[in-house]
């Protein structure tokens, strides 16, 4: 079990967390969100989505990725053979920060239980990892674009690092990045699948 991450606890479950992150009062987001966006997705998820937190339209919904990101995302997901369905999509923090803000190190606090939780309940074989608030969050890095593409291994848990699909909105060369790397996310799932490296825990 990764350092950091919780053990799941006998009783615990997707939906649990999800009521939980609705009405969680633990930080100042809670005072300006519409809706919480806890993540959604499978509980079988082989790969796991973390973005920064949820934008407008995210807020207005409750879901992760529904906004210009998202349509990139989908896109992309699509092109790389990767199930939008089949995956499981979440942020660092589930409110929305003011006027699209980073996150502040206090918001990240109180959400991370809710995202360990969550983890420990999917047991990813990959945690994506889309940009830098997320890599600094989970793993301490710094430079996202210096890292993406690599699969790092932290206490037992695989992270993919690439880019956030925001990025591209903003500078359209970075949608080949995205691309790319996501196939080969795609490719490393396939060849943890083909190595064999599921054991009884994956059936029980
Ligand atoms: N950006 C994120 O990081 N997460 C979302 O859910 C939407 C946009």
């Amino acid at each position: 079990m990764p350092a950091g991450i919780s053990r799941k606890s006998s009783d615990d479950s997707l939906e649990k967390v999800a009521v939980e992150v609705r009405g969680c009062p633990l930080c100042k987001l809670a005072r300006t969100r519409k809706n919480a966006v806890p993540g959604e997705g499978q509980l079988s998820a082989k790969i796991m989505f973390i973005g920064e937190a949820p934008g407008r339209s995210e807020d207005e919904k409750g879901r992760p990725f529904v906004g210009a990101a998202g349509k990139i995302l989908d896109e992309l997901l699509k092109k790389a053979g990767i199930e939008r369905s089949q995956v499981f999509i979440t942020n660092v923090v589930k409110c929305r920060p003011p006027c699209n803000r980073l996150p502040d190190e206090d918001e990240a606090a109180s959400c991370r239980p809710y995202l360990e939780r969550q983890i420990a309940l999917i047991r990813p074989k990959v945690i994506c990892v889309l940009g830098r608030t997320a890599y600094s969050s989970l793993l301490g890095g710094s430079s996202i674009t210096a890292n993406r593409g690599k699969i790092v291994e932290k206490s037992g848990q695989k992270y993919f690092l690439t880019i956030h699909p925001a990025a591209a909105i903003y500078k359209k060369s970075l949608l080949s990045v995205l691309e790319t790397d996501l196939k080969k996310l795609a490719a490393e799932i396939r060849g943890l699948e083909q190595q064999g490296t599921s054991s009884m825990e994956d059936y029980l």
